[in-house]
């Protein structure tokens, strides 16, 4: 279950299923708004809306709009070990299983198990759901492990560095203005994924961030089309 906000002209909160969430995710990233998940496993929804101005044909009126997912019990603790168990159950996938040995609850798959004292973490900390004896990842659990594997960073600009660092390795110039003492002012900042599958240089540390948060939307995108059905 989600708590959900909507910000229009007008807030509204309520709460969400797991397959309206998805039904609603699907949608924004049908209409290309821009849609990214969070490692709680919350997902934002940001967007802008366009209106005609009433009493002004050649202006249009546009107002920041968004919509907000947050998981009722927001995911904490995705280490790896955790990761490993949850990738063995959506592995299992029908196999997995909720039952009760010598009084305790645990997800069996096939002819593994998980542990009872994890399988009990599991289910309190809201990775997995018993669903009609199933024992599946919620959806906070899979938005969280995405944006794991797409967590984003910047790096800090070198500021004055021998041009030699740079790759610049010619002398010329170097009294003009913008140089010192043979220095240059590096402004470039590096913007990397965990995923491996970004990896560019920057002019400037914004441009980086840009660059970075455009790459967690696409990927966001790409899983809500690809991994998401209701
Ligand atoms: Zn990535």
């Amino acid at each position: 279950m989600f708590l959900f906000t909507l910000t229009q002209e007008f807030v509204r909160q309520g709460t969400a299923t797991e397959s309206h969430a998805i039904t609603l995710l699907r949608r924004a990233v049908r209409r290309g708004y821009d849609v990214e998940a969070a490692p709680d496993g919350s997902v934002a929804v940001n967007w802008t809306y366009r209106r005609f101005h009433p009493h002004d044909e050649n202006r249009t009126l546009t107002e920041p709009r968004s919509l907000t997912l947050t998981p009722q019990i927001l995911i904490r603790g995705l280490t790896e070990t955790t990761r490993q168990d949850l990738e063995l159950i959506q592995a299992a996938g029908d196999r997995a299983r909720f039952e009760t040995q010598s009084g305790r609850q645990v997800v069996t798959l096939g002819f593994h198990r998980i542990p009872p004292a994890a399988s009990a973490r599991l289910n309190e900390r809201g990775f997995i759901t018993d669903d009609h004896g199933r024992a599946r990842l919620t959806l906070p659990a899979l938005i969280a492990m995405h944006a794991q594997d797409h967590r984003t960073h910047t790096t800090i600009p070198q500021g004055w560095v021998r041009p030699s660092e740079t790759g610049h390795a010619s002398a010329a110039g170097l009294n003009r203005p913008g140089r010192r003492n043979g220095l240059l002012y590096s402004r470039t900042s590096a913007a990397l994924c965990r995923c491996g599958d970004l990896s560019i240089h920057a002019d400037t540390r914004d441009e980086a961030r840009r660059r970075a948060r455009d790459h967690r939307l696409t990927t966001t995108a790409q899983f809500i089309r690809e991994a998401l059905t209701t």
